[in-house]
């Protein structure tokens, strides 16, 4: 039984009021709240173990190296890589893509080369790209979008060329909710011998991500997507590919010995995880994938998809209401627009009534001139919103569009 009620005792902050209303928080794309177990751990980590990890003979440094290095473990478990070694932590889905870009681009891409990408990507794996363009001269090619905001997968297949070196694509579109079919376009570009990026940071909080199941050489999530805390995040690379890729940064932490004639670099994971990580961080994921997994992902996407459904329905009830994207595969995220209200004035009244949405170009800026706008209104579900908010939302929109009329 999924007890709503219950979960939503575990987040303090669901119970705080914003303008004197109950908060409604619908911007759960951007971050999520966190249960007090992870708060917690995060305290008693600080008051009771707070070592440095991997240096210390002492007794603290090794019990939080132990605790780093079964977050570690966990994470491997909960998206089914075959090793611990694969797990690679960072600071987000950000700095994961961004280690990729420049490590696999320094290593196996020179001046011609191409990279696809699609046009709902996040700036996040669109602008390290550019960066590797610039400095290397490699070029950027897009899979296009159909109009209910699905990738037009005939022309993803045209854009291979003998210069395709690597595909970079997002699990699900933080815009438009579209659930991408990774495990096909994973299988096509292994078909041209090209490896896969996934970016799994609006996947990996909503539905059982196996990464050995979808074939992803590389895949990207952050912390605080998935109830976690903020500044921590996974890379996971197959072992065969992260072995041939060079480090990230220098520093300490990734060598196993340095003279100023030689440096040789620690194995994986190590070698790219320069310096003191954040080893207070991985155990409050690790926290956060014992709450999520109590709770069981395929139950956590149950519910979130009739929430959604639900949602979907009552939002077409409103007069002028436009949806973008209406994927038949599509998460926990709507973005909209009402007549010609603008989307931060939305944004800005539906506040007023305690309703946390976002509005902008949700760091998706090629993705609104293709969807000719030029921000849009985003709610964003959680596991623990409730229908009850939604109605509170939809009343919102309502009052908000009649007080425009
Ligand atoms: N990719 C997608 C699809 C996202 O939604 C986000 C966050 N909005 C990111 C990447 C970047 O994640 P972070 O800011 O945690 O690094």
């Amino acid at each position: 039984m999924y007890d709503v009620k219950k979960i939503r005792d575990d987040f303090p902050i669901l119970g705080r009021t914003v303008y004197g209303k109950p908060l409604v928080y619908f911007d759960n794309a951007a971050t999520t709240q966190k249960p007090r177990m992870v708060v917690d751990s995060i305290a008693n980590e600080y008051y009771s173990v707070n070592a440095n990890v991997h240096r210390g003979v002492h007794f603290l440094s090794q019990q939080a190296t132990d605790l780093h290095e079964e977050a570690r473990e966990k994470v491997r478990a909960f998206i089914n890589a075959k090793k611990t070694d694969e797990i690679i932590f960072t600071r987000g889905t950000t700095e994961a893509i961004n280690l990729l870009v420049d490590s696999f681009g320094n290593e196996f891409m020179s001046e011609g080369d191409e990279v696809i990408i699609s046009a709902m990507e996040h700036h996040s794996n669109i602008v390290p790209w550019q960066i590797l363009a610039a400095k290397r001269g490699i070029s950027i090619r897009v899979i296009p979008i159909n109009d209910t905001g699905e990738l037009l997968l005939d022309e993803y297949e045209k854009l291979f060329t003998e210069r395709t070196k690597i595909v970079s694509i997002t699990q699900v579109s933080n815009v438009l909710g579209t659930i991408n079919p990774v495990k096909q376009i994973i299988a096509i570009a292994h078909s041209h011998n090209i490896p896969v990026l996934i970016d799994g940071a609006q996947s990996v909080p909503h539905m059982k991500v196996d990464v050995q199941d979808m074939d992803a050489d590389f895949f990207a999530f952050s912390g605080h997507k998935v109830y976690g805390p903020t500044g921590i995040g996974v890379l996971y690379g197959k072992e065969n590919w992260l072995d041939r890729l060079p480090p990230y940064q220098g520093g300490g932490e990734m060598i196993q010995s340095v003279s100023f004639e030689k440096t040789i670099f620690e194995k994986l994971p190590f070698k790219f995880e320069a310096g003191t990580p954040d080893y207070i961080g991985t155990n409050g994921l690790a926290k956060a994938i014992d709450y999520i997994s109590t709770l069981g992902m395929e139950n956590i996407a149950t519910y979130e998809h009739e929430l959604t459904q639900y949602a979907m329905q009552r939002m077409k009830e409103i007069p002028g209401m436009r949806i973008y994207g209406e994927a038949t595969d599509k998460g926990s995220v709507i973005s909209f627009l009402v007549g010609n209200i603008h989307h931060l004035d939305m944004g800005t009244l539906l506040d007023r009534l305690g309703i946390a949405v976002r509005t902008g170009h949700h760091c998706a800026q090629p993705l609104m001139i293709r969807l000719g706008v030029e921000g849009l209104v985003r709610a964003s579900f959680g596991l623990y919103n409730t229908k009850e908010e939604v109605d509170t939302l939809i009343a919102g929109i309502l009052r908000i569009s009649t007080m425009f009329n």
